[in-house]
């Protein structure tokens, strides 16, 4: 079975996410778990947590169907001690709301070099950070984004979310999602069902399916191996219809949730259905 949804909006509280993703027709989705723009966030009150667990559980959203995005300020491979330290403490805070919500995963961009240290210290401080986090708070998984690469960012090879992987010690939670936009414009192609075939190939040699836990599901604006990361709606970018039809119909690609980041919110549920009609034929 696949788990179909979008990145829906916590806007009025936590608990309507499930809400949200229900009236998309989504059977799985991804939210964050505070104002994605700010470092701060008010603790989660008791019966927020309560009225989303109870949502999720009436609306049939299991903790597997549902991928949640931490802030895109947090950098966990910053070269600066200072600013190191304050990703840190709020990723460990966002790995505590998931946590508190009772989810199993925290999906996150791994960070950027900004250009002052080499991409291999940066990808150690990444597994270092999801190392500290993961003594702070149990159980939940650290699910490493692949990335465009635009700017300074590292995670655009698959090799380096391998390393990451390699170095962190609690293996068992960690795991990777992989962007359908930023595997193109990171310079892996997916336009046809042939490069689909090769570049998940070449992920399962260089990192593993078993590593897989979860998808974003975006075509592309941007172009093959440009290292810009701008989504577009299904169909409608560089990427085309095959990479879609290809993930749905493959079974390495179930039992994880499969978001949608798409740039037109009101397409979602045409979307939506459109992937689901691909899975059956
Ligand atoms: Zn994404
Ligand atoms: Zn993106």
């Amino acid at each position: 079975m696949k788990y179909i949804g979008a990145h829906v909006s916590i806007s009025g509280g936590v608990a309507n996410a499930p809400l949200n993703a229900q009236a998309i027709g989504a059977n799985g989705f991804a939210m964050f778990t505070k104002n994605q723009q700010q470092w701060h966030a008010a603790p989660l009150a008791e019966e927020q947590i309560a009225e989303f667990k109870e949502n999720c559980r009436k609306l049939n959203f299991p903790p597997e169907s549902i991928l949640p995005h931490d802030s895109y300020l947090i950098n966990l491979g910053q070269p600066t001690a200072e600013g190191l330290e304050k990703s840190r403490k709020a990723f460990i805070g966002e790995l505590e709301r998931c946590h508190q919500l009772g989810l199993i995963y925290l999906n996150f961009h791994p960070g950027a070099h900004l250009k002052e240290i080499s991409e291999e210290e940066c990808l150690a401080r990444i597994a270092e950070s999801i190392n500290i986090a993961h003594q702070e708070v149990p159980e939940v998984i650290a699910v490493i984004e692949n990335t465009a690469g635009q700017g300074s960012n590292v995670g655009y090879r698959f090799e380096h979310l391998a390393t990451i992987i390699e170095q962190v010690k609690d293996q068992k939670r960690v795991g990777v999602c992989l962007d359908t936009c930023h595997t193109f414009a990171g310079g892996y192609d997916l336009r046809t069902a042939e490069d689909c075939g090769k570049t998940f190939a070449e992920f399962d040699r260089v990192v593993g399916f078993k590593w897989l836990r979860g998808m974003h599901l975006n075509d592309s604006k941007s172009t093959f191996d440009s290292h810009v990361d701008r989504h577009n709606s299904l169909g409608k970018g560089n990427l085309g219809e095959a990479v879609f039809n290809y993930i749905m119909k493959d079974k390495r690609f179930d039992g994880i949730p499969l978001v949608l980041e798409t740039i037109e919110p009101e397409l979602w549920p045409e979307e939506i259905k459109w992937l689901r009609s691909l899975e059956k034929n």
